[in-house]
């Protein structure tokens, strides 16, 4: 039986008192019981909310921390070994946003660069 329940039953109870006196005074207190539960279970949703909120967060910070974990940092830039092998990484994408961007040099470029914040790695960085 939940407390709305166990409430709404006490509230059968209450029908059953003959001193109006008292009967008045239990009525109010179930109110305040009633809203004090209501209060309770809206409270209730709220952390639920935050708790899902949380672990998301965790989620996406073990994840992050799971890619740290296979990079390495020389040249000024981050190298990541992977499945995929070993390439560098943008170290200004990876520090503001987390992100591991592959650093390319692609048709027309004249030195490697970030495909996302177009950082260039002249002299930093040398392709293997
Ligand atoms: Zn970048």
């Amino acid at each position: 039986m939940g407390a709305i329940d166990a409430l709404k039953g006490v509230g059968e109870l209450v029908k059953q008192v003959h001193d109006a006196e008292l009967k008045t005074e239990l009525l109010q207190r179930l109110i305040a019981a009633q809203n004090e539960c209501a209060a309770l279970l809206e409270k209730n949703g709220e952390l639920r909310d935050e708790l899902t909120q949380v672990k998301d967060q965790l989620t996406a910070a073990t994840k992050k921390a799971d890619v740290r974990k296979n990079l390495t940092f020389a040249d000024d830039v981050y190298y990541l070994s992977d499945d995929l092998g070993k390439r560098a990484i943008c170290p200004a994408c990876l520090e503001s946003k987390g992100a591991t961007i592959p650093i390319k040099t692609q048709c027309g470029d004249r030195y490697p660069n970030c495909p996302l914040c177009r950082m260039y790695f002249e002299g930093i960085y040398k392709p293997s």
